[in-house]
């Protein structure tokens, strides 16, 4: 059975197809830089792999560019869009109503549009494609996978806001995201580790970025909370902030309610701190010199220092540390900046693994290191893929 797997980020939309239930991977690529005239353009199969530079103005655009080369008459890998029985997508907010993968309907379709104002970046992207792979592969079945749902594990004592209960009734609290990465690297690490009872610490660096600490396999506390909007710095959301700050910037700075909203999500994080958003260019500069660009990579490596501290305290302890997507799998300076100084907690890691590039598993700590500091690549697509085949079957 073909299942495409269809991911769309803020930026981005990564897309795989796999046939299942041998999980072989037929194609993949992605798309970056949506919204740029400067879009990267990926597609690998068995036999040919390309990289293109074109301009990509929305999703609407990326998911014909990737249907145009998966029927490519020459390249492609499908005759029809038939021949694509089910599509897997990821959607980041699914509320407390969906903890679980689910067969897309109207009602479900509605349910991911009002909860749009909670993930502005992510929900009416997901929502965007699902339209889109409706119309282009209208035989195929489609599922949703929510990133939320991994996270139904955390207690209340940590995802309840210490506001008025009334609003924790009508569904105020912390949710938490990146779920189907965070499971699935945990998953890993629990595989390598091969114990029985486990602490880890997950940490999810792309363009949006959290951590999760997780015991015995079950989240338990996230940074993020109500929306994708809190705890570590991203790519251009703030993370965490002092709420005055945005009644301060309303009644005395005089922006309207819906200018802090896209400043907090859109116009923050290192793009706010640099110029830049994507960690290469970041990188680049603060190797030329660029003090900004120094800082910024200081500030977001001691964010990420400040919930491992809390996490090994909410877990009296922790058995791994993980790395994952594109900067936590990726950035060797990254992974050094959060692990310097940290032999308190007997965190080691060995330089020389660190800077070892690759696409694999790895396991980054020095040999006296008590903690296992281990770099595990994500694969939320082959997690999707499994859900929706498991549903189907
Ligand atoms: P993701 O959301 O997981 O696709 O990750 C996207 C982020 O990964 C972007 O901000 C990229 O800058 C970052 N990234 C990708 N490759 C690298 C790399 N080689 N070094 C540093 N950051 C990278």
């Amino acid at each position: 059975m073909n299942i495409l797997i269809i991911n769309s980020g803020s930026s981005s939309i990564k897309y795989q197809l796999l046939e299942m239930p041998s999980t072989q991977v037929i194609c993949l690529g992605m798309i970056e830089r949506i919204g740029s005239k400067e879009a990267i353009l990926t597609f690998k199969s068995q036999d040919y792999k390309i990289e293109r530079i074109c301009e990509i103005h929305n999703h609407k655009t990326g998911l014909e560019r990737i249907t145009d080369l998966l029927l490519d008459n020459e390249k492609g890998v499908l005759k029809s869009t038939d021949d694509i029985e089910a599509i897997g997508h990821r959607v980041v907010h699914g509320g407390s109503t969906y903890t679980k993968t689910t067969l897309i309907n109207e009602e479900v379709k509605n349910k991911i549009k009002t909860l749009s104002p909670l993930a502005p970046l992510h929900n009416p992207a997901n929502l965007e494609g699902i339209l889109m792979a409706e119309e282009i592969f209208d035989t195929a079945k489609q599922f949703v996978v929510f990133d939320t749902a991994f996270h139904g594990t955390i207690p209340v004592k940590a995802k309840k806001y210490a506001i008025p209960n009334e609003l924790y009734n009508k569904g105020i609290q912390a949710y938490g995201f990146h779920g189907t990465s965070h499971k699935y690297v945990s998953e890993k690490a629990n595989a390598f580790l091969d114990k029985k009872n486990t602490k880890l610490i997950s940490i999810h660096l792309g363009n949006g970025c959290s951590i999760t600490a997780i015991k015995d396999g079950k989240s338990i506390d996230h940074s993020m909370g109500f929306a994708p909007s809190n705890g570590l710095v991203m790519g251009t959301r703030s993370g965490d902030i002092d709420h005055a700050i945005i009644f301060y910037m309303v009644n005395t700075l005089g922006y309207s309610l819906g200018e802090v909203n896209e400043l907090l999500n859109k116009e923050s994080g290192m793009l706010a701190l640099t110029g830049f958003n994507d960690l290469r260019d970041i990188e680049s500069e603060a190797s030329k010199g660029n003090a900004s660009c120094i800082l910024a990579l200081e500030m977001n490596a001691y964010r990420i220092k400040k919930y491992i501290g809390a996490y090994i305290a909410a877990m009296n302890g922790v058995d791994a540390i993980i790395f994952t997507a594109g900067i936590g799998e990726n950035s060797s300076l990254m992974r050094q900046l959060v692990c310097k100084d940290m032999d308190y907690f007997n965190i080691h890691l060995d330089d020389a693994k660190n800077d070892l590039r690759s696409s694999t598993f790895r396991e980054v700590n020095s040999i006296d290191s008590k903690i296992k500091i281990l770099v595990i690549p994500t694969n939320e697509e082959l997690e999707i893929a499994k859900q929706v085949f498991d549903l189907l079957s």
